[in-house]
């Protein structure tokens, strides 16, 4: 059986997720239940990302230690993600034993390499990018993201030697053994690698909350590995790096979905470790852009942080799902329209997905008993256009834009929804003569066919809803759908 391991983002375990991160775990998740129903045995990663000075500091200020702090996030994004319907096969954190453990591992390896040495670091440094930032980036001498100083560092790190591995990194991105997509962060990185970009600092002096890093030359806790290049092993971690049987028969990553914030470590730092590590690289690399508000940036200043949960509150997990991967597609940045959600719930899940499912089963029950013979043919028209849409489905998948796949699947349900107001079966069913009842059961042959082929293509998407879909379905095939039945998947709001 063919293999697809696919990792999302480990966040930041600082504070709740937004919507924002909520996105790259449903579009993940998407790309993962299409690849099982394909087949693949799909192993899925998400995880929270819990050392560093701004986590320290946030467990300080709240009079906890910093342990107890990210458990408690650690739980509300797991629950996060299972109300959203997100089957992950494995969530990991990284102040987790196993973590240590391959952290140390993945870096005494590079260091062992040659590929890590001594130096002195002296720069700003801003705790709440848990970055180094460059004076000339500062506004009024504060970090423009976070509005505070950052402070003067100059500690002893121990640096990767990033420069050696870049021309490597930068071929086999050209030559597509690593498919970066869309080819617009391609191009970014390719311009980032071109940039004389320095080496980087692998450990922290000053860090103490963090995995300590292993030398001989070193007592124990005297540097951290630095939380960013620690928090990436964790797509190692998750196959139980370096020996785990899940590592043999899942590593490399064939897909890896991260936010265009993320995309310098991971499609530039990230392949340089590995090669240093001698491991072979991720197949590919997906960035998807990021997204306003009702074109406002997300933030708490200006108050449009979206809860997922009040989401899930108000939607359900599977509309919720729709609402956030139909606003844009997702290569590009763009925008959220939250104010219109309920009326496009209304237009396309009430009054599109859900009404059609629901008034074919019905037609079917009450006209044939849900009884359609396997041996009548379907309209040759409708038949053109939903083949059609299934391959468009399938290459939007293939190239990662779920937009475009759902707009496929829609084009389905307003063709038939045009068929069955057209074609209007009630009326023939008012007819006793052989042609009206030979129409009348192409008519019905040609929904039951569409309504499967839609609940098969949307099952990735709408996990839940489609179940019931499906079942709902069987039950009508058997006969057994009685009066007064309804679906009911998406009530009007
Ligand atoms: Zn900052």
């Amino acid at each position: 059986m063919d293999k697809f391991y696919i990792t999302t983002p480990i966040y930041y375990a600082s504070g709740k997720p937004h919507i924002g991160h909520a996105f790259s775990l449903i579009y993940a998740d998407v790309l993962a239940r299409w690849q099982k129903k394909k087949g693949k045995n799909v192993f899925f990663t998400a995880g929270t990302d819990e050392h560093g000075a701004k986590i320290a500091q946030k467990a300080e200020d709240a009079k906890i230690n910093p342990q107890e702090f990210v458990d408690e996030l650690a739980d509300i994004y797991t629950d996060t993600w299972h109300a959203l319907g997100i089957e992950y096969s494995d969530f990991i954190r990284t102040t987790s034993a196993r973590h240590k453990k391959s952290a140390q591992e993945f870096f005494k390896k590079i260091d062992e390499a040659g590929d890590i040495y001594e130096g002195e670091y002296e720069g700003l440094y801003c705790v709440g990018c848990e970055n180094f930032v460059l004076e000339r980036n500062l506004k009024d001498g504060l970090c423009p993201d976070h509005k505070t100083v950052p402070q003067k560092i100059k500690e002893k790190n121990f640096f990767f030697n990033l420069k050696k591995y870049l021309p490597e990194v930068k071929e086999k991105i050209i030559k597509g053994e690593i498919k970066i997509s869309p080819e617009s962060r391609k191009n970014e990185t390719l311009s980032i690698i071109e940039s004389n970009i320095g080496d980087f600092s692998v450990t922290r002096e000053s860090v103490k909350w963090g995995i300590p890093f292993l030398r001989s030359d070193l007592s124990a806790g005297e540097q951290t590995i630095y939380v960013w290049a620690e928090a990436l092993v964790n797509y190692l971690t998750a196959l139980d790096y370096p020996n785990g049987e899940k590592f043999k028969i899942f590593w490399p990553p064939d897909l890896q979905v991260i936010g265009a914030e993320i995309n310098k470590f991971h499609t530039v730092f990230w392949p340089a470790l590995l090669l240093a590590a001698k491991l072979p690289l991720p197949r590919e690399i997906f960035i998807h852009g990021l997204f306003t508000i009702d074109g406002q940036k997300i933030s708490k200043t200006i108050g449009n942080v979206i809860d997922p949960l009040d989401l899930v509150e108000k939607f359900g997990a599977d509309a919720t799902r729709y609402l956030l991967l139909s606003q844009f597609p997702a290569a590009e940045h763009g925008d959220v329209k939250a104010e219109e959600f309920v009326a496009k719930y209304n237009s396309d899940l009430a009054n599109g997905a859900g009404n059609l499912l629901e008034r074919s089963c019905k037609m079917i029950s009450d006209y044939r008993g849900g009884k359609i013979k396997s041996e009548i043919k379907i309209d040759g028209g409708v038949e053109k256009i939903i083949t059609e849409a299934e391959e468009k489905y399938e290459k939007s998948l293939n190239e990662r834009n779920l937009f475009e796949a759902l707009d496929a699947v829609f084009h389905i349900i307003k063709t038939l929804d045009v068929y069955i107001n057209e074609k209007k079966p009630w009326e023939l069913n008012k007819k006793e003569d052989k042609k009206s009842q030979d129409n009348l059961d192409e008519i019905l042959a040609t929904l039951l066919d569409g309504i499967k082929k839609v609940s098969d293509l949307l099952e990735p998407f709408m996990p839940a809803k489609i179940k019931q879909a499906k079942d709902y379905i069987a039950k009508l095939e058997n006969g057994e759908i009685k009066e007064g039945d309804r679906l009911g998947l998406f009530p009007r709001m």
